[in-house]
């Protein structure tokens, strides 16, 4: 642990040993435990796993939250919408084969993402050590008000 003062407030200790972020992210988008990699992150297609199998990493503690339904909203956004305009430019499509082709598109993307983006979500809070993850209290011990039967 080190004490670092941020912003002028009082000192607080952080862990001094820094985890790699961009391998954690990487292996959240592969569904994947951030720490080892290798043991599967969710149980089901948005819950996550309590431990992994692996290497018996925490992973109750993420509060991804709502988080990736917004990043996923704004992904699909874009992409759908960026589609249909180009498209619309250069072909004349009736009104049925356009609501057709963008929503299920639309709906299709969501379902498909929306994992991976968890997945990614939590590999950032579990690199920066945010909400437990490598002890949230003074003295290294996991914060006492999560409780993992809450947070999928
Ligand atoms: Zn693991």
């Amino acid at each position: 642990m080190t004490e670092v003062e941020i912003f002028g407030n009082k000192p607080s200790k952080v862990p001094s040993d820094r985890r790699a972020l961009l391998p954690a992210l990487k292996n959240g988008l592969r569904c994947r435990c951030p720490k080892c990699g290798e043991g599967k992150l969710f149980s089901s297609y948005a819950k996550s796993v309590e431990v992994c199998d692996t290497c018996d990493e925490e992973i109750f503690h993420h509060r991804a939250d709502d988080l990736p339904a917004y990043l996923n909203l704004a992904i699909t956004g874009h992409i759908v919408v960026g589609l249909y305009l180009l498209t619309d430019r250069y072909y004349d499509m009736s009104p049925w084969v356009e609501v057709s082709l963008w929503a299920a598109l639309a709906v299709i993307m969501t379902v498909l993402i929306l994992q991976p983006i968890k997945g990614w979500v939590i590999g950032l809070q579990w690199a920066n050590r945010m909400h437990g993850f490598g002890g949230n209290g003074e003295d290294g011990t996991l914060d006492q008000d999560v409780d993992p039967t809450r947070y999928g």
